[in-house]
């Protein structure tokens, strides 16, 4: 009899144990993905995902129907759905892989359950599952360092092989929608930037992968924390829809080392893995303190003397703060759905600390906009930059987006790109635009507060805002 095998967040047909096992099952297959945005709690996909969900289930029905077979598609509440997929297929078994999402947890615990056939899960997104990983004392790490030291002690699995040439179909195809009819692209048209940077789907992930690992792997450890040249692998929305897998990367990079036997292969190999760690950890804190997405993990946050300012939020939304650094930022993000990761550390800091906006409109904003949006990595960021969160930055460290924007992006190049009307200013003004002289603004094209804005706020005035912020709350716990 046919097995149904639910695609979630794991949309590919390697490394998939569970299209593996009903494959092994011998009978027909039946793939089906469930558009169910109840499920998600009070965190139903984003306008960028979304886009991103979109293609990716293009890319996995043709390769499908490649070996013979076909994305069977639905909208409602996935019970319903999959009772009705059991009767009309005749299915005995339903496969997926698990997610970690709080409600989706719950939801998926009353499947396991309710369907009234073998309903099974696997693990398709994680090298180490949160509940296979405890400190000595049996708890849960609230320490990266310790963490990933104890998870390189462990085995991390080989990936799962499929190499079937035609999966096997049931003799009729159960009723589907057609993909428009999930309606998962935008509305408004703001994704004409994204189909230039990004190819979704198992086999975008695998060039990127490939490419990643031949060209810029190996000075990882020195470029990651430039936006200015492409020092990252940005695959984060390709791991977050399971268009690649973790124990993909990992065999990777191991197989990239060439007989060498060293692994990692490099120290940029080495830190690039670590930073997978830190997806791993993210998910490890969410599965263990799952009310984080709304509120702080260090309770005493919640009274945080937060402004409301809707005017300076949606200033920080569309980029135009004054500070380049963190409008060029804030427009890639808008451009792309993506933003480089000091880049994202260096807005939030500035939304929570220099605008003393909470991390929670910061992280609704970033679920909406950013392809890679992922409840697990998006709370463990917004919270460590705000101070709340496990081995969070300190709130009394104040990240100085003149600075940052120096060191990092040394000759404005980044700023140049997102931030067009300030191309022509000389590099040492570039990340402090109101302090170049008139002439040099003129030269430039530029008149601040026309065609770009003065600052919204004076650094050093919202610097000492924010220690007493922090003061004050540390006098009411
Ligand atoms: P690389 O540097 O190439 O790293 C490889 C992979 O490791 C990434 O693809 C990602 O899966 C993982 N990774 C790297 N850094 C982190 C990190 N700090 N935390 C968790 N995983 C990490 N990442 C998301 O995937 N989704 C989010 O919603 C998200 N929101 C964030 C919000 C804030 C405020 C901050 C500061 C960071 C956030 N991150 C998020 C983490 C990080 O910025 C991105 O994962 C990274 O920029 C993705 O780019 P990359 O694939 O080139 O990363």
């Amino acid at each position: 009899r046919p097995t149904i095998v639910w695609f979630r967040q794991d949309l590919r047909l390697q490394d998939n144990p569970a299209l593996a096992a009903a494959v092994a099952r011998s009978g027909a297959v039946v793939p089906v993905f469930i558009l169910d945005d109840a499920a998600e709690g009070r965190w139903p996909l984003g306008g960028a995902a979304r886009w991103w969900l979109h293609h990716s289930l293009a890319a996995l029905d043709e390769s499908l129907r490649e070996r013979g077979s076909r994305l069977v598609l639905a909208r409602g509440e996935s019970g319903t759905v999959l009772r009705e997929l059991i009767k009309t297929t005749g299915a005995d078994a339903v496969y997926w892989s698990r997610r970690y999402e709080p409600a989706v947890i719950a939801r998926d615990k009353d499947l396991k359950t309710g369907l009234g056939v073998e309903a099974k899960s696997f693990n398709a997104a994680l090298l180490f599952e949160p509940h296979t990983v405890q400190t000595k004392a049996g708890g849960p790490f609230q320490v990266f360092t310790p963490f990933w030291k104890h998870c390189l002690s462990l085995k991390v699995e080989e990936p799962v092989r499929l190499s079937l040439r035609t999966l096997p179909a049931p003799e009729t195809w159960p009723r589907s929608l057609v993909l428009p009819e999930l309606a998962l692209l935008p509305k408004i048209a703001w994704d004409a930037g994204f189909t230039k940077v990004w190819e979704p789907g198992e086999a975008g992930a695998q060039k990127r992968l490939k490419q990643f690992i031949a060209s810029a792997m190996e000075d990882y450890g020195e470029q990651r924390n430039r936006p200015d040249v492409d020092g990252t692998s940005a695959l984060s929305p390709y791991l977050h829809f399971g268009d690649l897998g973790p124990r993909q990367v990992w065999a990777a990079v191991k197989a990239s080392a060439k007989g060498s036997g060293i692994f990692p292969p490099s120290r940029g190999a080495q830190v690039f893995l670590s930073e997978v760690g830190w997806r791993e950890f993210a998910h490890h804190l969410l599965f263990h303190f799952p009310h984080t997405p709304e509120a702080p993990l260090r309770t005493e946050f919640g009274a945080f003397p937060w402004r409301t300012d809707s005017k300076q939020l949606r200033a920080w939304q569309k980029g135009q703060t004054g500070y380049p650094i963190v409008d060029a930022g804030m427009r890639q993000l808008w451009m792309t759905g993506w933003m480089h990761n000091r880049v994202r550390m260096i807005v939030a800091s500035f939304l929570v600390k220099h605008l003393r906006i909470s991390w929670q409109a910061g992280a609704d904003w970033f679920w909406d906009t950013l392809v890679d949006a992922d409840l697990a990595s998006n709370t463990l960021g917004w919270q460590w930059t705000a101070g709340c969160g496990a081995d969070a930055a300190p709130y009394f460290r104040i990240f100085n987006p003149m600075l940052q924007g120096a060191k990092f992006d040394p000759d404005g190049a980044y700023v140049r790109r997102w931030v067009p009307e300030l191309a022509k200013l000389p590099a040492e003004f570039i990340h402090c635009p109101w302090e170049a002289p008139l002439h040099a603004l003129a030269a430039a094209g530029v008149v601040l507060g026309r065609d770009y804005p003065q600052p919204i706020v004076d650094h050093g005035a919202a610097r000492a805002a924010a220690l007493d912020a922090l003061k004050s709350l540390k006098q009411t716990s």
